[in-house]
């Protein structure tokens, strides 16, 4: 716990562990001299058994080799999509792009064809790498055919073919020279305007980000971990990067699934998991179905979405150990405060913590970005090494995102304690978070205005005890029109991820209007949570 007395809501870094100049690939080479013969990674199947395992010394070698193998047929700095769920090879790519000085793209397996069309062209990918399909998703056949389109595209390459994937090339380039601040991932979130976004995120921010939480939520050398957070979301990314720099073992089943995570918590003996609060009731319901032993559990941390003291109380008393929150967003790779073992219960349950280690937050009135006094609500804004580079080829967005002292505004609005504890109050964005996912009504509402029925439709985000928000389409149908609920939900599902098609819908003859003409989303919301719109 770091001890201040504030007036303002102004947290200066605090540098007690200092920063690193490593990068994604210099992180395994390291933990292949200092932990050659530990177990990092291990495969898990969908029924919990045990596949294939690699140590440091192992894991190294082949991404290595990999690093070695893509120079012959991509030069550094050249951007690869990474479009597959939580295999091995996922993570062996990305330190072997790391290596190679490869610009990782992350992609979500459940994107529709538009969704990776628009991911590969806005990152100006040479490739997409995949795996066959993911949950029924026809991943590597949706790549084909939206690379048929885009000329740039040299490669669709199944990560899960050896063969393919370490094949060489005809390019002859030695191996880089990598350096902390060069751009390692570019990753695709809504942000606060606008279609997604290409976060670009450097090596130096990526990978001590992940040591410095670890660090502060008390992470132990050589611990087993449990991933259950998917790898192309910087959650998932981090938590090997911190566990790298600590010779932890990962346990990685394909995919999160409930009654599995708890299973794997107990043959495993796990250590550490960290989920979103959606996950966690989720483990706690199949516990209820199914209880297991919990005994080797040390450490749960939870981030991504608002968690309720409640499950907190549920979690820490059935898992028998902290569960730390932790706050953060991509543009910030991503952490930028968490709770701290020791502090307070009600520190741990009210609040999202104090500023992590060399992350300076300060609270922002959004109209004057003069910084408030104590205990006054404004925007989260956060400034330091782990602050992005910007957003790709969108000098306009990164503009309005990063200030010019260098602030990156995080749209989350939020107060500041004397003491430094940070909480959350509401977002000025309009984004919706279901299950810690965030989901932009603006994408959404664009897919359901190219249905010939809907002359116009507004999509906010419901509370929701189980996802925390789900999405509600309030739609306004064309003149004369008899809207056909699961034809604009099939054109949804066919066009976009299913998260993102709506579950709750509601047909609307107007729309509450702002003084400004623009659909008054919170008066919406307010007006279905009281009934406004039953019968
Ligand atoms: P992402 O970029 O996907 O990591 O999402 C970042 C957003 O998730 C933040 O801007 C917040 O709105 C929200 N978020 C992340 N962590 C928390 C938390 N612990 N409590 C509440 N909201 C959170």
């Amino acid at each position: 716990m770091y001890h201040v007395t504030l007036s303002e809501s102004h947290f200066p870094p605090q540098t007690d562990v200092e920063l690193r100049d490593s990068t994604v690939g210099s992180i395994l080479r390291d933990a292949a001299v200092r932990w050659p013969d530990a177990i990092a990674l291990e495969e898990v199947d969908e029924s919990g058994e045990s596949m294939r395992t690699w140590t440091y010394a192992q894991l190294n070698d082949e991404a290595d080799a990999l690093a070695t193998a893509l120079l012959t047929r991509f030069r550094p700095g050249e951007r690869i999509v990474l479009w597959a769920n939580n295999v091995p090879e996922w993570i062996i790519c990305a330190y072997a792009f790391g290596m190679a000085g490869i610009v990782l793209v992350t992609a979500n397996p459940g994107y529709q064809p538009r969704e990776l069309d628009y991911v590969v062209r806005q990152s100006s990918a040479v490739a997409v790498f995949v795996v066959e399909s993911v949950r029924g998703n026809p991943i590597a056949e949706i790549a084909r055919t939206v690379a048929d389109d885009i000329p740039a595209v040299r490669e669709i390459t199944d990560i899960r073919d050896r063969d393919t994937l370490f094949a060489t090339g005809d390019l002859q380039q030695p191996v880089p020279e990598v350096v902390s601040s060069d751009i390692a991932q570019i990753q695709y979130t809504s942000g606060s305007t606008g279609f997604p976004k290409g976060v670009l995120l450097h090596h130096r921010g990526l990978v001590n980000n992940a040591l410095l939480t670890t660090k502060a939520s008390g992470g132990n050398d050589g611990a087993r971990v449990l991933l259950v957070m998917p790898l192309f979301h910087t959650a998932g990314c981090m938590t090997f990067l911190g566990l790298c720099q600590r010779g932890g073992h990962l346990v990685m089943p394909p995919m999160f699934d409930p009654a599995l995570a708890n299973l794997l918590l107990e043959t495993r003996e796990i250590e550490e998991l960290g989920a979103v609060p959606t996950m966690l009731q989720f483990m706690l319901d199949a516990d209820a179905r199914e209880p297991r032993d919990f005994s080797s559990m040390r450490v749960m941390v939870s981030g991504g979405a608002m968690v309720a003291p409640e499950l907190i109380r549920r979690v820490e008393t059935r898992f028998g150990c902290p569960l730390l929150t932790v706050y953060g967003l991509t543009e910030a790779s991503p952490i930028i405060t968490l709770v701290r073992a020791g502090h307070s219960a009600t520190d741990r349950s009210e609040t999202v913590g104090q500023a992590n280690t060399q992350c300076e937050i300060s609270i922002r009135d959004p109209q004057s970005n003069t910084v408030v006094p104590v205990g006054v609500v404004g925007e989260i804004c956060a400034r330091g090494y782990m602050v992005m580079a910007g957003y790709n080829d969108n000098p306009e967005a990164t503009a309005a995102t990063i200030d010019a002292e260098g602030w990156l505004h995080t749209g989350d609005l939020g107060t500041m304690d004397e003491r430094g504890f940070v909480k959350i109050t509401g977002r000025l964005k309009e984004m919706i978070i279901r299950g810690g996912e965030n989901l932009f009504p603006v994408e959404i509402e664009n897919v359901l205005l190219e249905h010939g029925d809907v002359a116009q439709v507004a999509v906010v985000g419901l509370p929701d005890e189980t996802w925390g928000e789900i999405v509600a389409a309030f739609v306004l149908p064309r003149e004369g029109i008899t809207l056909d609920l699961n034809a604009l939900k099939a054109h949804c599902r066919a066009q976009m991820a299913a998260q993102k098609t709506p579950s709750v819908w509601v047909e609307v003859d107007e729309y509450p209007l702002t003084g400004s003409g623009k659909v008054q989303k919170f008066t919406l919301r307010d007006r279905y949570l009281d009934g406004f719109y039953d019968g």
